[in-house]
């Protein structure tokens, strides 16, 4: 039976770690208020906020849908399925912005009543315009081609249609593995073992530029892959990132230090989380105004909450 249960489950992965850093009002948003906005039941600020959490951006909207196809691909090859070309491919991705652009524009009352179902894009929600500029429109419409012809060129492809020589291991959706009795999530494109090197192998696409933290992220990846499998040493791991946009890839050989540092990141990361908490049994929160909110105004105008914490500006 469903049980609806007042506070979510205690948690951690990266995103939500940023989160942290990037806005305490926003981590208590995503994190703790939206957390049963899904119900019909739910009190009006749930589901509003449930809903701004579901809002997304022209250039995360074109992630996940490069992700999706990129999936669906390798799923192709791996059951022996003909794959569609590249120019198919591009038409598809063509298809989802395209819809997820009348969606924002034209079908709002949908959205508000199934957020998840629906896409609205940050840039349409609060800009009211109904208009992308033409300048993002272009910078995505390059995004396409490039990507679509670098994924199909990619180190990473070219492995996965030599299957014979790799065994690939079932994609979760949602990893984990436990600290102190927390979970802490861990989200992998794709992973194989090459078996001509003896290596393990974690793809991660990247469908934006390189960032700072890539390499806590890859970390994270090889501790669990390590618990997971058992895997005797960090140097029968590769991690490779796949930068779609650039048409390259690096691969990482990371140490035994880094494994301990992501540990320590997250050790210390769910201590600050819980220093939120009233009652820890409980994952319950402190009231909302112990979540300060930023300063900048730059990183307020790219978040989906403004109209919670600016209602007479929106
Ligand atoms: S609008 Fe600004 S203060 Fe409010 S949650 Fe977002 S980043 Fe934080």
């Amino acid at each position: 039976m469903f049980e609806i249960k007042p506070f979510p489950e205690l948690s951690w992965s990266l995103s939500r770690h940023k989160t942290l850093l990037t806005c305490a009002r926003q981590y208590a948003y995503d994190y703790y208020v939206s957390h049963n906005g899904w119900l019909e039941q739910a009190d009006s600020l749930a589901r509003q906020t449930y809903r701004l959490k579901k809002i997304t951006n022209l250039e995360m909207h074109f992630g996940s849908v490069v992700h999706d196809l990129i999936y669906q691909i390798i799923q192709d090859v791996l059951h022996n399925r003909s794959v569609p070309d590249e120019q198919t491919i591009i038409d598809e991705i063509r298809h989802h912005l395209n819809r997820g652009f009348i969606e924002s524009t034209k079908k709002e009352h949908l959205w508000r009543n199934r957020p998840k179902h629906y896409t609205m894009l940050h840039e349409i929600y609060y800009s009211q315009t109904n208009t992308l500029s033409e300048s993002k429109v272009k910078k995505i419409t390059d995004r396409l081609q490039t990507t679509v012809k670098n994924f199909f060129a990619s180190r990473s492809f070219a492995e996965v249609l030599r299957k014979e020589d790799m065994k690939f291991i079932d994609s979760e959706k949602f990893r984990f593995m436990k600290a102190n009795g927390v979970k802490v999530y861990i989200v992998m494109d794709l992973v194989y073992q090459d078996l001509a090197r003896n290596k393990w192998v974690i793809v991660d696409w990247k469908t934006g530029k390189k960032s700072e933290e890539d390499r806590n992220q890859l970390a994270l990846y090889a501790l669990y892959l390590q618990q997971k499998y058992s895997i005797d040493s960090i140097d029968d791991i590769i991690i490779r990132n796949e930068y779609l946009l650039e048409g390259s890839f690096i691969e990482h050989q990371l140490t035994e230090q880094d494994l301990i540092n992501v540990q320590h990141l997250y050790k210390i990361s769910i201590e600050q989380m819980k220093g939120y908490l009233e009652d820890e049994s409980k994952n319950q929160p402190l009231p909302l105004e112990h979540f300060p909110m930023q300063n900048d105004p730059r990183v307020c105008s790219r978040c989906n909450y403004q109209e919670l914490c600016f209602p007479a500006q929106v």
